[in-house]
């Protein structure tokens, strides 16, 4: 998969409380994504997990996903290739510290 060619929409980042690190919330094609990160002395992508409002397929895994809280499974090829693109997002949608 390349990561560079993802349409990317609605990109946020926010702090979490629970424990130190971050969490990214991007959209592509209309099905919103989690991706879970650490911070230590560098940032640790942890996971990336389906998001969805309805149940459908993902259009990258193909997988039948259920409605948040109940189908937030992991999406393997994107959890596959996370350090790219967590440099990828940082390059271009949002500053980590
Ligand atoms: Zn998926």
């Amino acid at each position: 998969m390349n990561i560079k060619e993802l349409p990317f929409e609605h990109v946020t980042v926010k702090a979490l409380d629970i424990f130190n690190g971050y969490e990214i919330s991007f959209v592509i094609e209309n099905q919103t994504f989690h991706f879970l990160i650490g911070k230590s002395e560098e940032l640790l992508p942890l996971n990336i997990k389906h998001y969805f409002k309805n149940q459908e397929h993902c259009n990258i895994c193909q997988k039948m996903i259920f409605p948040t809280p109940f189908g937030q499974q992991p999406c393997l090829p994107l959890q596959k290739d996370m350090k790219d693109l967590l440099s990828h997002l940082r390059k271009t949608y949002v500053v980590l510290t």
